[in-house]
């Protein structure tokens, strides 16, 4: 079974308050005689489902198109917290949820609300957190939150920790449908150069077809 944890990118798609709407500009119609149907898109590499690139954080940080793509791929285990708003510790997930966790997708009541809403409060990572999953040998944090750190947050410790750590990570992720547990993650980012993130589509594979 394939789940699809991608939200749809419209022009309607909630985006980080103050960022660029996605928009879909007719560069050739076929209704109006054209051969072909073009279209020319402009969005923030951060609407919808997406991939943060270092560079979003760090000065000449990597490109979507130097993030290490292994971490994109591989087996990933869904944990659904009851935490509503705040930063996430340890303590909010079983311990089960978290040993020999290779990839951690974080579920909360944010993957209920439709993509054209923006969540009014959303849970986020500590640095503790992101600490205790790099012991694990975790390689990859996916939220369904729009961002690992807290909504006004400025020095942003917990994408800092995330790099610093040789993590990386996704945001908006739509996990509403997917059970806890265990699958695989394909979530590639574009090969992008000179960009802060990119969109992905994310999807989990079960692992008994
Ligand atoms: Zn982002």
């Amino acid at each position: 079974m394939l789940y699809d944890i991608t939200r749809t990118v419209r022009p309607t798609t909630a985006v980080w308050p103050g960022d660029a709407p996605y928009r879909v500009d007719t560069a050739a119609d076929m209704e109006a005689g054209s051969s072909v149907n073009l279209t020319t898109l402009s969005l923030s590499p951060h609407t919808g489902t997406h991939a943060d690139a270092y560079f979003h954080y760090t000065r000449g940080g990597a490109s979507p198109s130097d993030m290490p793509l292994s971490a994109y791929i591989g087996p990933a285990r869904v944990a659904t917290v009851s935490r509503r708003d705040g930063p996430l510790s340890p303590d909010d997930f079983a311990p089960s949820a978290l040993a020999g966790v290779q990839r951690l997708l974080i579920k909360s009541h944010v993957s209920g609300l439709p993509d054209d809403q923006w969540p009014s409060e959303f849970p986020y990572l500590s640095v503790m957190l992101i600490n205790a999953l790099a012991a694990h040998g975790c390689v990859l944090i996916g939220l369904d939150s729009p961002s690992v750190d807290a909504f006004d947050s400025t020095d942003l410790p917990c994408h800092n920790a995330i790099r610093d750590a040789g993590m990386v990570n996704l945001e908006l992720c739509q996990l509403r449908d997917v059970p806890d547990g265990d699958y695989e993650l394909i979530a590639l980012p574009l090969k992008l150069d000179a960009a802060c993130g990119s969109p992905v589509r994310a999807v989990l594979r079960s692992l008994r077809e």
